[in-house]
C-alpha cells in the first residue's frame, strides 16, 4: 500500500535510500574534538576555525553601522568578542550574560580588536566532552539542518542494506595490478571513514579530498563514468546512419558548386577538420563530432559543406542555433553560399507566424527542403524530417544534455541516427574531453583565416565614461565603426531594454557628427535586419547593441568595442563579444567598463580578459571558476555526472579509471551492470547525449 504525502526534505534531495545517503559525503568538516583557551584561540586561530570556550559577560544588541548583536565572553586567560549580523532572538537568549558558551570560528580583526564572526555556538557546561570524531558538515538545503541529516546517515550506515550494496566486488586481482598504492581502504571503509573521521585523521587531506578515503571513492566514481562512456560508444558504433562517401566530383554537385562561389580558399585547418568530418560522414554508423574552433576561426563553412554532402546523397541537412539572430546569420548566408546552386532551404523559428510555420513544416515533411535553418523549434514542433542525413548544432553548450538528447531521438529511431555535427567556440579542457566527452570525436580549428589582427583590451572604470565618449568620438572621427554594448541585466529584460535606450539617447547627443543606432532583443526580425544592414553599410557608425549581437555579426570596418558593465558579464560572453572586432585591417580595440565595487572573482575575470584573448586559456579559466556543468549546458539537466571528483585536481585519476573500465569490460563483463547501477542508477541516459 502507498501513501500519498508530499516528501520530506531528505527525499527532496534524493536522499531516500540508506545508500543514497551513505553517498551523501560531507562537505567539509569541523573540529570539535580540540579545545583552546581563549588566548591559544587568539594566536591559533587565524585563516582557520578553532574551538574555544567562555563565560559571556556582555550581550548587547547596536544599531550602527547596522543591527548586530555583540558577545564578548572571556576565561581565564584572556576575552573574545563575538559578532552576529544576523540573529535570532533565541541566540541572544542563549548567549544571555553569565551563560558558559562553547563557540568555534575563524579569528579576525576588527575594528574594536580580535572578534570571530558568526561563530558556532553552543550553551554547554565547562566539562562537556569534546567529540572523538571530526564533525561531517553535509550539503544541504533550505529546511534541512545539519541535525537531522547527520541522524539520517548515522542510521544509514547502521542499515544492514548496506553491506550488501556497499560489498567489495571489483576483482582484487585487477585492483592491485592498476591502483597506484594499497592504502585505500575498501569501499565501505571509506564511506565510514568519510563520515565518521577519528579525531587524529588528517584533516587537511580530508578537506583537500586527496586522502585515500576519498581517493577510493573517486576512482569508483569515474570508474563507472568511464565504463558508461565506453558503453555508449560501442553502442553507437552498432546503429545506422546512411553512409555518405566522398564520390569522384561531379561538377554538377552541390559540394563542388559551394567551393567554387565561395569567395576565399579554406585554411589549412579548416581544410583538415573538413576531411575528418568527411570521413565520419562515410561511415554507416553515426557520425557524434564536436567541431571546436574560437570565435571567427571559420566553422560555418564547414557545416555548409558537410550540408552539402549530406544533401548530394539526397538526404536532408538541418543546422540549429541557440538563438534567433544567429539562426538567421546561418540562414542569411546560407542563401548566400546555396541560393544560387538551386538548393530548397526552410526556416524555422519560434517567431514564425502560424501559416508560415506550417509551410516550413510542410516542405521539411514532403522533402522539398533540403536544408532546414532554425532555432529550438526544429525540435520543439512538431517538426518531421522526411530524411534527415545530418543535424548540424551550433553553439553546442548553449544547448541543454536533455535538448542534445532530444534532437538524436526526434530524428532518429532504432533503425536510423543522422549523423551529428556540433559547434562550439568554447574550447574544452582535455580532461573534460576524457570524461564527459569520450565518446565524443572533437576536430578543432586551431588558426585564424588570414589577416586577423590581435584586440587590445583595456579595462576602465565607469567614472571615466565621458572619457571613454571622448575616444570614441576621435575613433569615428577617422571613418571607423564600433560597438556599444550595453549591461545584460538577467533579472530583467525590460530593464536592460531601458539601459539601452539612456545609453543610445545620451550617445546620440555626445556624437551629433555620427549616426548611432540601437538593436535589442525586443526588435522585430526585419527591423533587426535593417539596423544590421545599415551598420554593415556604414550607414550607421556607432551600434547600441543589447547582447544580441554575441554571436554572428561581421562587420571587418568596425573594430572598436566597449562594453558596459563589464562585471557582469562572464567570460565565455565576453570572449565571444570581444571576437566581433579585429576582422578587419584596422588595430582593434576592446574597452571593458565596469562599475565599482568590483567582487573578486569580476576584477580576476577582467584581468585575464585583459592579458589574454586565447579562448583555451579562458576556457580553463572558466571551467575552474564554474564547474563543468554550465560549461557543457548540463546545468538545465540539474544532474551532475561527478560528485566527488574535481576533474582539475584529479585528472590523473581519470587515466587509472580508464584503464580499469577497459579491464573490467574485457576481463569482468558480468560486474559492470552492478558497478554502474551503483554509481550512476537513472542518470546514465545523460552520457549519451
Ligand atoms: P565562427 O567560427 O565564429 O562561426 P564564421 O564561420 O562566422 O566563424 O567565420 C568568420 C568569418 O571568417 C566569416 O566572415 C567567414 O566568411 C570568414 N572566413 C571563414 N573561413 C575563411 C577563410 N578560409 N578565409 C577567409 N575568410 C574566412
Ligand atoms: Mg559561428
Amino acid at each position: 500500500m502507498t501513501t500519498k504525502r508530499p516528501p520530506t526534505a531528505l527525499e527532496k534531495m534524493g536522499l531516500n535510500s540508506p545508500m543514497a545517503l551513505a553517498l551523501h559525503l560531507p562537505a567539509r568538516y569541523e573540529d570539535e574534538t580540540e579545545l583552546f583557551t581563549i588566548e591559544e584561540a587568539l594566536a591559533l586561530g587565524r585563516f582557520h576555525s578553532i574551538q574555544t570556550q567562555g563565560i559571556v559577560i556582555r550581550n548587547q544588541v547596536t544599531f550602527r553601522p547596522r543591527r548586530q548583536l555583540l558577545v564578548t565572553i572571556e576565561d581565564d586567560t584572556a576575552s573574545l568578542q563575538l559578532r552576529f549580523l544576523n540573529f535570532y532572538p533565541s541566540q541572544q537568549k542563549q548567549m544571555a550574560v553569565g551563560a558558559h558558551v562553547r563557540v568555534r570560528g575563524e579569528v579576525r580583526d576588527g575594528y574594536q580588536g580580535a572578534e570571530m564572526v558568526h561563530p558556532t555556538v553552543r550553551a554547554v557546561v565547562p566539562e562537556a566532552p569534546l567529540s572523538a570524531s571530526l564533525t561531517p558538515v553535509y550539503p544541504a538545503s533550505a529546511g534541512l539542518s545539519q541535525t537531522i541529516i547527520r541522524k539520517a546517515v548515522l542510521k544509514a550506515l547502521q542499515d544492514a542494506s548496506l553491506k550488501e550494496s556497499l560489498a567489495e566486488f571489483l576483482p582484487t586481482k585487477l585492483m592491485a595490478e592498476i591502483l597506484p598504492s594499497n592504502d585505500w581502504p575498501p569501499l565501505q571503509d571509506a564511506i565510514t571513514y568519510l563520515h565518521q573521521p577519528p579525531a587524529d585523521a588528517n584533516t587537511q587531506s580530508l578537506l583537500e579530498r586527496t586522502h585515500p578515503a576519498w581517493r577510493r571513492v573517486q576512482f569508483e566514481e569515474l570508474l563507472a563514468q568511464q565504463i558508461s562512456l565506453k558503453r555508449a560508444h560501442a553502442i553507437r558504433r552498432e546503429r545506422r546512419a546512411p553512409g555518405f562517401v566522398k564520390t569522384k566530383q561531379k561538377a554538377a554537385s552541390i559540394e563542388e558548386g559551394l567551393l567554387k562561389v565561395l569567395p576565399f580558399e579554406l585554411t589549412s585547418a579548416q581544410a583538415r577538420v573538413w576531411s575528418e568530418i568527411g570521413l565520419d560522414l562515410s561511415n554507416t554508423f553515426p557520425m557524434n563530432r564536436l567541431l571546436q574552433g574560437d570565435v571567427g576561426s571559420g566553422k560555418t563553412v564547414i557545416a555548409a559543406l558537410a550540408a552539402a554532402r549530406a544533401m548530394d546523397h539526397g538526404y536532408q541537412a538541418a543546422i540549429m542555433a541557440p538563438t534567433e539572430i544567429l539562426a538567421e546569420q546561418h540562414y542569411l548566408k546560407m542563401q548566400e553560399w546555396f541560393g544560387p546552386l538551386g538548393v530548397q532551404i526552410a526556416w524555422l523559428s519560434g517567431s514564425l507566424k502560424a501559416k508560415e510555420k506550417r509551410l516550413a513544416q510542410e516542405i521539411i515533411e514532403s522533402g522539398e527542403a533540403q536544408l532546414i535553418i532554425g532555432t529550438h523549434a526544429l525540435i520543439q514542433d512538431k517538426v518531421s524530417f522526411a530524411k534527415l542525413g545530418l543535424a548540424v548544432i551550433d553553439e553546442q553548450h548553449r544547448f541543454g544534455v536533455r535538448q542534445r538528447l532530444e534532437i538524436q531521438q526526434r530524428v532518429g529511431s532504432e533503425l536510423f541516427y543522422c549523423h551529428q555535427l556540433m559547434m562550439s567556440a568554447t574550447p574544452i579542457p582535455r580532461t573534460l574531453a576524457m570524461t564527459y566527452y569520450a565518446d565524443l570525436d572533437v576536430s578543432v580549428i586551431d588558426e585564424l583565416p588570414p589577416g586577423r589582427k590581435p584586440i587590445a583590451t583595456k579595462v576602465v572604470k565607469a567614472a571615466r565614461r565621458d572619457e571613454v565618449i571622448s575616444g570614441l568620438h576621435d575613433w569615428l572621427a577617422k571613418g571607423l565603426q564600433a560597438y556599444w554594448v550595453c549591461p545584460l541585466i538577467e533579472e530583467s529584460e525590460v530593464l536592460q531594454l531601458q539601459t539601452a535606450v539612456e545609453s543610445f539617447e545620451q550617445l546620440t547627443q555626445a556624437l551629433p557628427n555620427f549616426k548611432v543606432g540601437l538593436v535589442h532583443g525586443r526588435l522585430k526580425s526585419e527591423e533587426k535586419a535593417a539596423v544590421m544592414a545599415a551598420f554593415k553599410a556604414n550607414e550607421i557608425q556607432l551600434l547600441v547593441a543589447t547582447t544580441v549581437i554575441e554571436v554572428g555579426v561581421d562587420v571587418p570596418n568596425a573594430a572598436l568595442m566597449v562594453i558596459e558593465h563589464a562585471e557582469r558579464f562572464g567570460y565565455a560572453q565576453i570572449h565571444q563579444l570581444r571576437g566581433r572586432v579585429g576582422r578587419g585591417s584596422a588595430d582593434s580595440v576592446c574597452i571593458l567598463m565596469y562599475a565599482e565595487p568590483l567582487s573578486l572573482a569580476a576584477k580576476e575575470r577582467l584581468q585575464t580578459l585583459r592579458e589574454t584573448s586565447d579562448g583555451f586559456v579562458i576556457a580553463e579559466r572558466d571551467l575552474s571558476l564554474r564547474g563543468p556543468g554550465e560549461l557543457l549546458g548540463a546545468k538545465q539537466s540539474g544532474d551532475a555526472m561527478l560528485r566527488f571528483v574535481d576533474l582539475q585536481r584529479d585528472a590523473w585519476l581519470i587515466e587509472l579509471a580508464q584503464t580499469a573500465a577497459e579491464r573490467l569490460l574485457d576481463e569482468h563483463g558480468d560486474l559492470v551492470e552492478r558497478h554502474l547501477e551503483r554509481w550512476l542508477g537513472s542518470r546514465t541516459e545523460f552520457l549519451k547525449a
